[in-house]
């Protein structure tokens, strides 16, 4: 959304507002126009105020930086997380502010377990007290609990999660905070398949051999992405690849070949290239067999679009 800057009478900055509000502030006189690019609005009555807690994030490139202001994003996970009522007088529609439990002057961390979310007058009467002081002890342990979903705030992550739990097997998910939390302390190395075994309550104690080494799984495609060439002005060339089948096989597939007689004796296994000849190439480990009749090739793997190895 589209926001609106302000500034004071000052000319202190405020906290930017919503266009609405801004007509509304100009046609009762309150507010005049500052400048137009980019708009601004000065508030002719009002000296200085509070701002809510905002950053500035910067993403620096040598041709262009991009300059962000941000509102406190803490604030929308507390909402949610109370429910979008003053944790000490329950009140609701009314503005919110987030409050420090134990006071930041008093050694309270700007965690999230340490904040909660508050109106104005709790806020205020509360002051330098904790929220035990203040008569609310049981605060400071639900601040304590973690955000409902936290984990999956990622759109990408929750398709995974939801396909993974339909396939009915057990599984657990936990924050990447206590991931690296348990990994660290069992002294894993940071690797993506470490930090799997070390998620969750389940990952505070866990074994991995020193042997064990992961299966990689690549993304290869079915080679059938580029559908055509084209020429210097994007018009096409070549016909559309198609995927081509030769005695069975495809391109990709994982094969062996068992080849008993000639100079090419051998056993050949790995990824085939297929000919129309019948005469396919097989890339192995180490090399690449040329020329190995279909015959002698069965298959192992059909090409599924990744790429496995140890
Ligand atoms: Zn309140």
């Amino acid at each position: 959304m589209q926001r609106v800057l302000v500034v004071d009478k000052h000319k202190n900055p405020l906290m930017p507002c919503h266009p609405a509000r801004a007509r509304q502030l100009l046609s009762s006189a309150k507010a005049a126009v500052l400048r137009q690019q980019p708009f601004t609005i000065i508030l002719l009555e009002r000296d200085g105020g509070k701002t809510q807690e905002i950053q500035v994030k910067i993403d620096p490139g040598s041709k262009t930086t991009g300059i962000a202001i941000v509102a406190d994003f803490r604030i929308l996970h507390l909402l949610e997380k109370w429910e979008h009522h003053c944790a000490y007088c329950g009140v609701t529609d009314m503005p919110l502010e987030v409050e420090h439990i134990v006071p930041k002057a008093r050694g309270g961390s700007q965690r999230v377990s340490n904040l909660t979310i508050a109106c104005e007058d709790c806020n205020r009467e509360k002051g330098n007290q904790t929220a035990a002081e203040f008569g609310y002890p049981e605060i400071g342990a639900r601040a304590k609990q973690p955000l409902k979903d936290a984990a999956a705030v990622n759109a990408t992550r929750w398709e995974l999660y939801k396909q993974l739990k339909a396939t009915g097997l057990p599984l657990e998910i936990g924050t990447g905070a206590r991931t690296k939390y348990n990994r660290i302390r069992q002294g894993y190395p940071k690797t993506h398949w470490l930090d799997a075994v070390c998620v969750g309550d389940s990952g505070e104690q866990v074994f991995v051999p020193a042997t064990m080494r992961p299966l990689i799984i690549t993304a290869t495609g079915r080679q059938s992405r580029q559908m055509c060439r084209v020429d210097k002005y994007g018009f096409p060339r070549t016909r559309a690849k198609q995927q081509r089948t030769v005695k069975g096989f495809q391109t990709g597939d994982m094969v062996r070949a068992v080849v008993t007689s000639g100079k090419k004796a051998g056993t050949y296994t790995g990824r085939v290239a297929v000919r129309a000849s019948g005469f396919f190439d097989i890339k192995t480990v180490n090399d690449t067999a040329q020329g190995i009749s279909y015959r002698d090739c069965r298959i192992m793997h059909h090409c599924d679009g990744y790429a496995y190895h140890i």
